[in-house]
């Protein structure tokens, strides 16, 4: 099995931008997000259980989990949250076994959780904890451009997710996002030669 690197961080800390710069580097990068969003999209293998545990209307007209209802229910009825995961979960950690053995043979993967923190489970299947990391109005102000949200429903989002400081305090390595994009290269870098030199101790 190859070296897997955790990289997690809190909404809109910039995962994802940094996730492609592995990815540029040539490392597989398996994003569990990513997985998410193709089991709940028309067709999805979670769709016909999300279905059968939530009725039609938690499904769009498409047949892809309806986000915005989700979220409405999740926040009237907190333990829905529950329900969808005990359904997306076993799937989620199924697809990225399924996708870490089929990397094997690289010298590490990226594995993408971005609730991995907050998971006990997600950490001890990963050898080593990278978080990006930015201040949380800088989190803030990202996440409202992006997703068109008003602040407090950004912050309602904020509240479910580990603080800055215990993610900080569970970090083997913090990416500082804080800045400009052109921060982050030099950063991943110097990482990506890390984490090979780690790889290359350990077999
Ligand atoms: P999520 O948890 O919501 O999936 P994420 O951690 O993957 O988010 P990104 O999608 O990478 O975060 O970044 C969030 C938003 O902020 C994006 O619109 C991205 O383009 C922007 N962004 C990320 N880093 C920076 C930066 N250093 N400067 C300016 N904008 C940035």
């Amino acid at each position: 099995m190859s070296f897997v690197v955790g990289l997690t961080g809190g909404i809109g800390s910039g995962k994802s931008v940094v996730a492609r710069l592995f990815a540029e580097r040539g490392v597989p990068v398996i994003d569990t997000d990513v997985t998410a969003h193709a089991l709940t999209a028309p067709g999805g293998a979670a769709t016909s259980a999300i279905r059968a545990e939530f009725g039609d209307g938690m499904l769009d007209a498409e047949g892809a989990l309806d986000r915005v209802a989700m979220r409405r229910l999740v926040f009237a009825e907190p333990s829905a949250r529950k329900r969808l995961e005990a359904i997306l979960h076993p799937m989620i950690r199924s697809e990225s076994d399924r996708q870490l053995a089929a990397n094997s043979a690289a010298r590490y993967v990226i594995l993408v959780v971005p609730l991995l923190i907050e998971s006990g489970d997600y950490r001890k299947r990963v050898d080593r904890v990278a978080v990006v990391d930015c201040a949380v109005a800088t989190q803030i102000a990202r996440v409202m451009a992006r997703n068109k949200l008003a602040r407090d429903e950004v912050e309602r989002i904020l509240a479910v997710q580990a603080a800055r400081s215990e993610r900080l305090a569970a970090a083997d390595d913090v990416i500082d996002n804080d800045g400009e994009l052109a921060g982050l290269p030099p950063q991943i870098e110097c990482l990506h030669r890390q984490y090979l030199a780690l790889r290359s101790h350990v077999g």
